[in-house]
């Protein structure tokens, strides 16, 4: 049975969603989230998608979300953000199913900083819940990891009964992810609170469950965000199996992977530990500085390899007058960034074993 046979193509809200999850879980892979900032970067991850016959992640980040919608307009109050974010989704909605994959519209890390921009977009998921009876997006993620413990899980509840109705489901992250991500910087905590303890993780499971089971957990097991050379912190990805296991014992369930799981930070991850997140229950991860070398070094291989080409309108080495508009149209020079973008996410969808899963 594939996955065809369980959720349709196009954006999933709801069930589909869960549905979708469990069926990650029950195959052992995960669905990459691709940040984009673009259509150009939105149709590069559905192709990727379509060609590997994957279900795929969309994912706007605070800041994508207004490159989306264009530097011109002010982000004060998160006018560009929201703009921008629902802008991306109604794209992705519009052209998702032309594609033949199921896709999950999902907005990223949401510090508190930030909550205003949360707070429009879920504004937008319920005027569109009340036409269409689905929310817009799929998924949203708050990231109050830099908060005390219980603010973060009694902020994320508050937003948990504001979503649950809907069936959009929330992503949480607990602990600390090193790096550095959108303007957060986390490159000096110190290194305990780099590990999630499994008593947190069913303090999470056990208040949330009350409202919903749609709901995931980035849990930090000495992830960093970005990719930086090889420091103190040392990924432990067998961690995961160790909260799955205390949250079934606790529930007493025979499910052995009852949590959804989220891997931030698995750029420059070795495939040995992406499979032992995969099979502890890491359905999504996230993808964004792999693709966005990817981006630009497609377009920088393109430059160097017509270089002759790229100088003037007219005029190349093929005499003084020939035309050079194959070459500098955005549609040329473009489309070689998203080919590049394109490899670099079917190699993400092999890596977590999501390849012909439709
Ligand atoms: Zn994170």
């Amino acid at each position: 049975m594939g996955l065809l046979d369980v959720v349709p193509t196009g954006v999933l809200t709801g069930d589909n969603v869960r549905k979708l999850l469990n069926y990650a879980h029950e195959n052992k892979f995960a669905i990459p989230a691709i940040n984009c900032t673009s259509t150009s970067t939105v149709n590069a991850a559905l192709e990727a998608a379509k060609k590997n016959q994957s279900p795929i992640i969309i994912q706007f980040s605070n800041g994508g979300s207004a490159f989306f919608a264009g530097k011109a307009i002010d982000n004060k109050n998160q006018e560009a953000s929201i703009l921008g974010a629902v802008a991306g989704a109604q794209y992705v909605r519009a052209v998702a199913k032309a594609y033949g994959v199921p896709v999950l519209v999902h907005s990223d890390h949401c510090a508190k900083k930030l909550l205003p921009w949360f707070d429009g977009m879920l504004d937008a998921d319920e005027k569109y819940f009340k036409a269409h009876g689905e929310p817009l997006f799929s998924s949203h993620m708050l990231d109050l990891s830099e908060e005390p413990v219980e603010e973060n899980i009694e902020t994320c509840l508050k937003y948990l009964q504001r979503m649950a109705p809907m069936g959009c489901l929330l992503e949480m992250e607990i602990g600390i992810t090193g790096g550095e991500e959108d303007g957060v910087d986390n490159t000096s905590v110190d290194n305990a609170s780099l590990y999630t303890q499994p008593e947190d993780i069913w303090e999470i499971y056990s208040r949330f469950s009350k409202v919903t089971d749609l709901f995931s957990i980035a849990a930090a097991f000495g992830n960093v965000h970005g990719v930086y050379a090889p420091g103190n912190v040392k990924l432990h990805p067998e961690l995961l199996g160790k909260h799955q296991a205390y949250v079934q014992e606790k529930l007493k369930t025979d499910d052995n992977k009852p949590v959804y799981f989220v891997f931030h930070g698995g750029s420059g991850s070795s495939r040995q530990e992406i499979d032992t997140a995969l099979k502890h229950g890491v359905v999504k991860m996230n993808v964004d500085t792999d693709t966005q070398w990817a981006y630009w070094k497609g377009l920088k291989d393109f430059y160097e390899k017509n270089k002759d080409y790229l100088q003037s309108q007219v005029g190349n080495p093929e005499g003084p007058n020939k035309p050079n508009k194959k070459y500098y149209d955005p549609r040329v020079f473009i489309r070689a960034s998203e080919q590049a973008m394109i490899d670099r996410i079917v190699d993400a969808l092999d890596w977590l074993n999501n390849k012909n899963v439709l």
